[in-house]
């Protein structure tokens, strides 16, 4: 969002809490390895930051074959209920739009938003597409997106949208050689980024935005991005109500990923998911995929990625839980190398929804010399994060 307003003709300032630009893009180097703790994959939804990678001269990977359930994914699907799969996804792609045409009035019906409250496993049934239902486990769950008995239809339409659908038929997944932490780095090699700058307070006034960093320093603008958490956000500043009631309204589920080697363990295919792990009622802290991520004889030979929801768990057991999946499905963990607890994915709630949350979310904007971003306002994923950004700014434009 910084490069877009500065392509713009603004002046930007990013504050950086950590000595290094990213988040949740977090790439682990070893050697010749390159292994993302966090983003990973670019669809053909992540347009703006797959032309960012051509211009910076950064090659893209394929994700490899992948496995479900012991077996091949798309028979996995089509073992789904109802009609043909073509006929499936049709019906679910005219609801879809139909329902987000809906929603995107300035008064959008009491039925759609209770709708769009709804858990997508309900909506799904209710239109016998379970074949989708299946491609959601693995699309949804698989990768901490909610549960499909939870997570309302709003937000697991908004990820599953045709563009992911074809770049997993087509098989387009895609991650940077070179790794995400470096595309950002070189991202904001052009920006005036201050690392290691937790923001501490933000003042807003009729004349402008003051920020306080934990190093005391203070420093003042015309308005502030928002675009960490906004439950940490009101906590460092006199927030408004709607502010609060928006960050009440989510709630983070957390997403762990630990990075181990392991020996006798699957090598035939880049990707295992389980299903065991993700269907409605299971429990968390199970693996929910591991996937295969080059070899390192000093960190104990073939590394592996494995995600974990994090639910109650402390870090020693979520490791002990991983170790006996691990065990479970064959291999033998010779080291664990690095474990990183995320805080992702903001699910809403459904009696917010029903109060009115998605016209909050837009009604927001702007009020108080502050716009925000990040996973609340589109979801957790680069693609959708930066394509908001970019219809933002272009908001942001004609205020500022
Ligand atoms: C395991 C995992 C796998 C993922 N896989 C994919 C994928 O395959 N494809 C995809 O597109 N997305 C993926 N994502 C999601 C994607 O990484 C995130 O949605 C995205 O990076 C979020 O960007 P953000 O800028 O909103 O937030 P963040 O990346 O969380 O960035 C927020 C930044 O704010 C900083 N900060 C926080 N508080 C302060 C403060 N007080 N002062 C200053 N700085 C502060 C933080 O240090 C951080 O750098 C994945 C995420 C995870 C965790």
């Amino acid at each position: 969002m910084g490069r877009m307003l500065v392509e713009l003709g603004h002046e930007v300032t990013i504050f950086e809490a950590l000595g290094e630009v990213g988040g949740k893009s977090f790439t682990f180097y070893h050697g010749e390895n390159v292994v993302e703790m966090g983003t990973c994959y670019a669809t053909f939804s992540h347009k703006i930051t797959n032309q960012w990678m051509k211009d910076l001269g950064m090659p893209m990977s394929p994700l490899g074959d992948q496995r479900f359930d012991g077996d091949d994914f798309m028979k996995f699907v089509k073992s789904g209920y109802g009609p043909a799969l073509p006929f499936q996804v049709l019906t679910y792609w005219k609801e879809k739009l139909r329902l987000e045409r809906q929603l995107a009035r300035p008064n959008p019906p009491q039925s759609a938003i209770e709708e769009a409250a709804t858990p997508i496993q309900t909506w799904l049934r209710e239109r016998n597409l379970g074949k989708i239902e299946n491609f959601m486990l693995r699309s949804t769950t698989n990768i901490a997106y909610g549960f499909i008995d939870e997570v309302p239809t709003v937000q697991a339409l908004r990820w599953n949208d045709m563009k992911l659908i074809l770049t997993g038929l087509f098989k387009q997944l895609k991650m940077p050689v070179e790794g995400w932490a470096e595309f950002w780095r070189r991202v904001a090699a052009r920006l005036d980024v201050r690392l290691n700058s937790r923001v501490t307070g933000v003042e807003r006034g009729n004349d402008g935005v003051t920020i306080t960093t934990d190093g005391g320093q203070t420093q003042k603008f015309d308005t502030v991005v928002c675009a960490i958490p906004l439950d940490e956000f009101i906590k460092m500043t006199e927030s408004t109500a709607l502010e609060r009631e928006i960050a009440a309204a989510v709630e983070w589920n957390g997403y762990t990923t630990t990075l181990v080697a392991a020996e006798d363990w699957f090598d035939d295919v880049h990707v295992e998911a389980f299903r065991e792990a993700v269907v409605p009622g299971a429990e968390r802290g199970q693996m929910l995929s591991a996937r295969r991520d080059g070899y390192e004889a000093e960190l104990g030979g073939p590394l592996y990625l494995a995600g974990q929801l994090t639910g109650d768990y402390t870090a020693p057991e979520l490791e002990e839980l991983l170790r006996a999946d691990i065990t479970k499905h064959g291999g033998t963990v010779t080291n664990v190398i690095l474990q990183k607890r995320w805080k992702y994915f903001a699910q809403y709630s459904p009696e917010a929804i029903r109060s009115g949350l998605l016209s909050d979310l837009e009604s927001i904007q702007g009020q108080n010399r502050t716009w925000y971003t990040g996973a609340i306002f589109s979801h957790e994923a680069v693609s959708h994060i930066v394509n908001f950004n970019a219809e933002l700014v272009q908001r942001m434009q004609k205020v500022l």
